[in-house]
């Protein structure tokens, strides 16, 4: 094994010279390091790329850009400050949050170290090395294994290769599939897991325009928040930080995003691309969305309650409006009818082409599975449902999965359950009791048993009573399901729980699907390599591969848009356009200071959000977006309507993520909060100039 200085991915096609990665594409570092540094250059970049990342060393200014809970985010101090988006502190905003102390109504700031608040679940990852193993692992692979075996014989490898990473100190390591297992990384990252609130704007900024204008362009949402990292009791001291830019951006200007993009599915073929449209994301948008009115009625008028269902709410809303914005944007792109198209002109390529066989047969194999997958779609679905759904089913599921993966020798275990997550796996069932409200949980529940039964499934034929379960369960007691966290099977089954026996009724069926989905994955393993050999070297140009939640750069430019016939978007705005929105009524409501705040400046003269079209996906949140010279200019935080499904296929007419603007981060510190402390931390006290050049402390 060696650290990756070869792409590989472009290897797989034709490899040029040099990549040039402009647009389209969520790169890698190992790509980024092959690219077109002139063409970079002449694009707008300052800095040379290996300022970037330093593979040798395995540090550079992406190691400034750090994994937070799912999310991304920048270091911006030599004391461990992170900035990320508001909606990804959210969580930590309201497990501190009481009715009688409501943090995300009024926001937080912690003026001295001894006031910054703990996150029970908050972990930070530091990237420091990428290896390429994809030989080590497909070596792992017997002949002539069958798909499960492909997949068990998979999964044994990552699992040793991760636990001989993890034998440095404080390594969180995993090994990413690059589309389907056309190449293995196994990447190495330091963890923290000492994260503190320093900052939420009260969510009244957090959350301009709340879901009206979630996904939406023009925005006016301030949607940053901050927190710090400790190492060993003290302020982690990065080597890498992010410098403010005062200087803002201007359309036209050269920005790169970095970040970790959650998934994408440009790989799939049409058909597989058909399955996630008519199921996956149909479901969201319907289940999700029957679950946030049953939240919303659950909790209303209940200041404890609204406080406790609050980040599950704003994240089911998220992916709701996010499915729905995923079906309107396949079918107003035609993005599925595009793909087909694109299948068949590489079907047709290789065809002609005998070197390319195994591509032709993989690629009608993939489409048969996901023809097959159909029968079992909506049952799978409700089964996954479980993780966003209740939480005392949810706990009582891992509970007794726990209790059967914990007698196993650990790297025999499912992944989810090796002693390196159990910590984790403790600290959320401890913490989930800050989410937790009987009545807005039985809600859910009882939607989830009409929705199996409905599907007839055993073994939850009829809706139980619901109450009856809640009133006699003791799962739902915070130090009653930290008990059962260590408890044997028997011990379980002993308790005679209705919620731990519903879960051992639904164990067998959620065993089948794990099963069923290990098959399939092994199946992808073995098909879509071949099939997108094929299609990159039809392309005969890099191809980025899909988001896997691994550290990728977007390189891009301040752009507006047309969202429509007759209408055009310019990229820019500013707190007058806030002030222009605001009703006085939620989610359009300017807090009494911001707005005495406004009187004294000239509104239109600070910049709020801005627009660039880079190649960005979910957990793209919060990730730095800085300009030439890798200083900060803003935080990515969402996407416009019309670019959602870019998710399936890159329209560079509509592809715009949306920035806030680090300048109204700025003034809404020193003007509003008067927060000149943390202004001074992070180099931008008014008056001082940023630094020149990326940062390292040393
Ligand atoms: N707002 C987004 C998110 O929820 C970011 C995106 O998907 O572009 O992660």
């Amino acid at each position: 094994m060696k650290n990756i200085s070869f792409l590989r991915l472009a290897a797989a096609g034709a490899l040029l010279p040099a990549l040039l990665l402009a647009g389209e594409g969520k790169w890698t570092p190992q790509q980024v390091l092959q690219s077109n540094e002139a063409e970079l250059r002449k694009q707008g970049l300052q800095i040379p790329v290996s300022r970037l990342w330093n593979a040798a060393k395995g540090t550079g200014l992406l190691a400034a850009t750090v994994n937070i809970g799912g999310c991304s985010a920048g270091f911006v101090s030599p004391t461990g400050l992170i900035l990320t988006n508001h909606h990804c502190l959210f969580g930590l905003v309201q497990e501190h949050s009481r009715p009688d102390r409501d943090l995300i109504t009024k926001g937080f700031l912690a003026r001295t170290p001894e006031e910054e608040l703990p996150g029970k679940t908050t972990r930070v990852t530091v990237p420091r090395k990428f290896t390429d193993v994809t030989k080590a692992v497909e070596a792992a692979v017997p002949q002539g294994a069958d798909d499960l075996a492909r997949n068990r014989a998979i999964d044994a490898k990552q699992k040793e290769l991760v636990s001989g990473c993890e034998k440095t100190a404080g390594a969180r390591c995993r090994v990413a599939a690059f589309d389907g297992g056309l190449q293995y990384v196994l990447i190495e990252s330091f963890e923290l897991s000492d994260v503190r609130l320093v900052y939420a704007p009260p969510r009244a900024i957090g959350e301009y325009g709340g879901e009206v204008d979630n996904w939406m362009w023009p925005r006016h949402t301030g949607d940053f928040s901050m927190a710090r990292a400790y190492l060993n009791g003290k302020p982690y001291k990065p080597e890498f930080y992010f410098p403010i830019s005062t200087a803002g951006v201007k359309p036209g200007d050269f920005v790169m995003v970095l970040g970790y993009p959650g998934r994408t599915m440009r790989s799939l073929t049409a058909m597989e691309m058909a399955d996630m449209r008519d199921f996956y994301f149909k479901l969201r948008a319907e289940v999700y969305g029957e679950w946030i009115r049953i939240l919303e009625e659950a909790t209303k008028g209940n200041a404890a309650g609204t406080i406790a269902v609050a980040s599950s709410l704003k994240s089911l809303n998220n992916v709701a409006k996010n499915a729905q914005g995923q079906l309107a944007g396949l079918q107003r792109g035609r993005i599925i009818e595009k793909q087909t198209a694109a299948d068949q002109r590489v079907m047709a390529w290789a065809e002609k082409r005998p070197e390319y066989a195994a591509a032709v047969a993989a690629k009608k194999e993939l489409d048969q599975l996901a023809a097959q997958r159909r029968a079992t779609a909506v049952r799978d679905f409700l089964l996954q449902s479980i993780a966003n759904g209740p939480l005392a089913l949810r706990h009582a599921t891992q509970l007794v999965r726990l209790s059967a993966e914990r007698v196993k020798p650990d790297m025999e275990r499912d992944a989810e359950y090796m002693e390196r997550e159990l910590p984790r796996l403790r600290d959320r069932m401890e913490r989930d009791q800050k989410s937790y409200f009987a009545a807005a949980d039985q809600a859910l529940m009882r939607s989830w048993f009409q929705r199996m039964a409905a599907m007839g499934q055993a073994p939850i034929a009829e809706v139980p009573a619901v109450e009856a379960l809640y009133g006699a369960t003791r799962v739902t007691s915070a130090a009653e399901r930290l008990k059962m966290f260590t408890e044997t099977t028997e011990q379980l089954r002993a308790r005679r729980d209705p919620m731990l026996e519903l879960a051992f009724a639904l164990d067998p069926a959620l065993r089948a699907q794990q099963q069923s989905t290990r098959q399939h994955d092994g199946a992808v393993a073995r098909l879509r390599p071949a099939w997108r050999r094929a299609v990159i070297a039809e392309a005969g140009k890099p191809v980025a591969p899909d988001a896997n939640s691994t550290l990728r750069v977007s390189f891009a430019h301040v752009k507006g848009y047309v969202p429509r016939e007759a209408v055009t978007y310019g990229p820019q705005t500013s707190l007058a356009g806030m002030l222009e929105k605001n009703t006085g009524e939620d989610p359009f409501a300017v807090p009494q200071a911001v707005l005495a705040a406004a009187a004294r400046v000239d509104a239109a003269k600070v910049p709020l959000n801005f627009l660039a079209d880079a190649d960005t996906t979910g957990g793209n949140s919060g990730s730095p977006t800085v300009n030439g010279r890798g200083e900060l200019v803003g935080l990515n935080f969402d996407r416009v309507w019309e670019n959602v499904a870019n998710d399936f296929g890159y329209n560079p007419a509509v592809a715009r993520n949306v920035n806030v603007d680090i300048r109204f981060f700025l003034w809404l510190l020193k003007d509003v909060e008067k927060a000149d402390g943390l202004l001074a931390e992070i180099g931008a006290a008014p008056g001082k100039a940023p630094a020149a050049a990326p940062a390292a402390t040393h």
